[in-house]
């Protein structure tokens, strides 16, 4: 399903802007061009994310945001025509999740979404267990095991597990698991995926003589029953 998107900001042809390339990425997206109306939308709930301008008409964007907070956990990210510290402190103080400075490259705002995103998803499902054959993972407790045996992983190596776990039977590139992983500001050296790759084997597979972690040649990784 689409995660939406909520535009806060009273400059038109920036939010259009912006909407085209989120709608262009697959978002589903809502605008609102004033304060006011940006925080009952908020408040009305129903987004994944919102970006949040600060100088905006009727409420300001720190206030929407300090508002907002009482009812809504929605992930904020701020947007500020100045580069004003005190703003982007006060903006992160009351709980947004990040900020850009306008103006701002839509590629980097589309890889902050993206890591927003992925931040938020991480902490919702407290109970979740995902599984291939007898590989288990319960994600709440972020604890592994094999038919039962634990299985100690570091975080890299525990988040790269997810990812593949939470695509079962889907191949996922080296860039796929590289932004998933490692975040969006590591682009290049998809080497690395390799690297955790054969740790993650050597734990699983070597370890309980079975062939999860399954490469596919020119293409990527995948985990399968
Ligand atoms: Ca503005």
């Amino acid at each position: 399903m689409a995660e939406r998107i909520l535009i806060v900001e009273d400059e038109e042809k920036l939010a259009r802007f912006v909407e085209l390339e989120l709608l262009h990425e697959g978002y589903e997206v809502d605008k609102a061009f004033d304060g006011r109306n940006g925080l009952e939308k908020l408040e009305g709930g129903g987004y994944d994310l919102a970006l949040l301008d600060i100088m905006l008409p009727g409420l300001n964007g720190l206030e929407v945001l300090r508002r907002a907070r009482r009812t809504v956990d929605t992930p904020v990210i701020m947007l500020t025509a100045r580069d004003s510290v005190m703003d982007k402190v006060a903006g992160l103080d009351m709980g947004a999740e990040d900020y850009m400075t306008k103006p701002f490259e839509i590629e980097e705002l589309l890889a902050r979404i993206r890591a927003a995103l992925r931040k938020s998803q991480r902490r919702a499902p407290e109970t979740q267990v995902l599984a291939a054959g007898a590989l288990s993972m319960d994600v709440g407790r972020h604890t592994v095991s094999y038919d039962g045996h634990p299985i100690e992983l570091t975080q890299r190596e525990f988040a790269l597990l997810q990812a593949l776990l939470e695509n079962k039977g889907i191949v996922l590139s080296r860039s796929t698991l590289m932004e998933r992983v490692w975040g969006y500001d590591y682009l290049g050296e998809t080497n690395i995926v390799d690297v955790y790759v054969r740790y993650l084997r050597g734990k699983i597979d070597d370890a309980f003589g079975v062939r999860l972690v399954q490469t596919v040649r020119g293409v990527g990784y995948v985990i399968r029953d």
